[in-house]
């Protein structure tokens, strides 16, 4: 599976779920991968390196899925850390 093909699906499977939805307040939260900003209603909680962390779509949760399998959230840790 490639990363085009879940970005692909997640914008398919995103539209569908945030239609239709009622107005939420407006706090904004950091997505766990990309540091998006989003509005709490759009929180998609994916486990990853052992606890749940908010992410902004199906595409970052597929990272971080795809991340775990490969055992690479050591280097992803160190990555973060020299990014920020
Ligand atoms: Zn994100």
């Amino acid at each position: 599976m490639s990363l085009a093909f879940i970005f692909k699906r997640s914008t398919q499977m995103g539209l569908l779920s945030f239609l239709f939805q009622p107005k939420p307040h407006e706090v904004k939260r950091p997505c766990f991968h990309c540091g998006e900003l989003m509005r709490e209603r759009d929180v998609l909680l994916q486990t990853f390196d052992g606890a749940a962390r908010e992410v902004c779509c199906h595409g970052c949760a597929g990272i971080l899925i795809l991340i775990e399998n490969d055992g690479m959230q050591l280097e992803y840790r160190k990555m973060r850390m020299q990014k920020a």
